[in-house]
């Protein structure tokens, strides 16, 4: 035990808790310097984490084996985890700890349709052709939060630091599907603040409409159901669910010019009949609507249900919707936001390698993409756009609603890609996301300190909540009693691609990285004419 402790030990002893305090804030320092020096001594741990969940590729609602891996190393380390949670089975919470400030963590885990790509090579070259893959980097996010967990775990311990970590996994964020299941069961509710974090190939966080290309959403299925007959000899006695379909996309189509030009919306057909020959009695159609605010994005959902029930007139069908996901615009807290930043200044960009920067150039012109390979400075706090435009959604804003927020960006990606793709999970089992991670879990290990150390940053955390953030706007969620999460997405997609994702599973006890394991020579890049 370091001296000033005993000291502190010594005070406490005999004077009021909060001398306490006075007192260990003024060894923080001391305290984030022996952080960052755990989580570089636990860069393998946090290398092979990324490349074990790259390998598992596990789509929204199916992230069975990331679960089942994540869950047992934090239960060999002493956290208490439930399973199941908010009626999710891949979800759950892992606590270590007890007493106040109770710190959240969250991360997304799930992955993309069709993204499956082999890790260090510039160019499209699937492990197994049309089956998912972490064409977003989702990988690598609980690298970065168990890491910093595990290091604050060991010096809460050692240092005998009172206080509560809590792990939840972001499970299918791709479709927006569990935030608001998570906030409706209360997960939330003791706790104090949350550290979110996110993969990007910028350092950086942000507070309140940030750079302001944020929407929240609802996404629904319309399931329309007819009569079948056969198409050419009795069409008159059938009625086409894909009539109902089709007339209420374009219904939506016309509609679409009378909306404000910040909404957002695009839909598929995921289903749209069997064969020609049979008038097709079920067809379905999936919609995103995004806004910038709850009342907006209220208002486009009634639209789409009024359109739906309106087509369905009109093809003498009938409907009836699923809300498959949901969420709220996000907004971030000032007061964790700044003292994060100045982590990030602290902890600076990972050293890129030449073979990192190779890379990173190759993809972005084979893409044709902006060539100016990885970012070398850290992003500035800027000041929160007035008028947001909107753009993606993150489902984690519904979380944001109910608790002081913040979403650390870390750099494992390369810039300028289109997201969503192949070209996404080119570098993220490779020492780019293997260096960022690095670098992300030292900022959340530090900020999770600045408040485990000093009580009064909650409290100015809280205010910031209160006062400003939700001082006109209150959460209230998208989900109606009835909803519930979508648990049974991606199952058949998923079942489909396991037999041949499971021979590519890392196996760390025989290959020091997911490269070596595959053979790719690093960086793998197409020959200059
Ligand atoms: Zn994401």
């Amino acid at each position: 035990m370091k001296k000033w402790l005993r000291i502190a030990g010594l005070i406490c002893a005999l004077f009021p808790p909060g001398l306490l305090f006075a007192q260990q804030s003024t060894e923080l320092p001391a305290l984030k310097q022996e952080a960052v020096t755990e989580v570089d001594r636990l860069r393998t741990f946090t290398q092979q984490m990324v490349d074990q969940i790259f390998s598992y590729s596990e789509l929204g609602f199916q992230e069975v084996e990331t679960s089942r891996y994540v869950t047992g190393i934090l239960e060999k380390y002493g956290f208490r985890v439930e399973r199941g949670v908010a009626g999710i089975p891949t979800a759950w919470v892992a606590t270590y700890g007890s007493g106040k400030p109770v710190i959240g963590f969250i991360t997304d885990i799930d992955c993309i349709p069709r993204a499956s790509q082999k890790p260090g090579v510039a160019y499209h070259d699937p492990l197994v052709e049309g089956a998912p893959g972490h064409g977003e980097g989702h990988n690598s996010g609980m690298a970065v939060n168990v890491t910093a967990a595990l290091v604050l775990r060991k010096l809460m311990e050692g240092h005998k630091i009172a206080g509560t970590i809590k792990i939840f996994p972001g499970v299918a964020e791709e479709i927006l599907g569990s935030k608001a299941f998570y906030a409706r069961a209360g997960l939330f509710k003791d706790v104090d603040i949350v550290l979110g974090t996110h993969v990007w190939h910028e350092f950086s966080t942000s507070y309140g409409t940030g750079d302001g290309k944020w929407s929240g959403l609802v996404s629904v299925q319309y399931f329309f159901h007819g009569k079948a007959a056969h198409a050419a000899g009795a069409p008159w006695d059938g009625r086409s669910a894909l009539d109902g379909v089709s007339l209420m996309n374009a219904g939506w189509e016309f509609r679409r010019e009378h909306l404000r030009l910040q909404q957002r919306s695009h839909y598929v057909i995921i289903n749209g009949g069997d064969q020609p020959n049979v008038v097709p009695s079920e067809a379905a159609v999936w919609y995103y609507f995004r806004e910038l605010d709850y009342p907006h994005i209220k208002s486009l959902y009634e639209i789409g249900d009024t359109i739906a029930d309106a087509a369905a007139k009109m093809s003498d069908t009938t409907v009836n919707r699923k809300l498959v996901g949901s969420a709220w615009p996000t907004h971030f807290n000032k007061v964790i936001a700044e003292w994060q930043q100045k982590n990030i200044e602290q902890v600076g960009m990972p050293k890129w390698s030449e073979a990192d920067q190779t890379l990173a150039k190759a993809l972005q012109k084979e893409i044709g993409a902006k060539v100016e390979g990885l970012k070398d400075k850290v992003t500035p706090l800027s000041e929160p756009v007035k008028e947001p435009i909107g753009g993606g959604s993150d489902d984690v804003g519904d979380i944001s609603w109910n608790v002081p927020m913040v979403y650390l960006m870390y750099p494992a990606n390369i810039p300028n890609l289109p997201g969503h793709s192949w070209a996404n999970a080119v570098s993220m089992a490779t020492p780019i996301a293997h260096k960022g991670s690095t670098a992300g879990a030292k900022v959340q290990a530090m900020t999770a300190l600045d408040f485990l150390l000093e009580p009064e940053l909650v409290r100015q955390a809280w205010d910031y909540f209160r006062n400003v953030q939700t001082k006109e706007i209150h959460y209230e969620s998208f989900l109606a009693p009835e909803d519930t999460p979508a648990i049974d997405m991606n199952k058949e997609k998923m079942e489909k691609f396991l037999p041949q994702l499971k021979k590519y599973y890392y196996d760390p006890a025989k290959y020091k990285s997911y490269l070596e394991q595959l053979g790719v020579t690093y960086p793998t890049v197409k020959a200059q004419p």
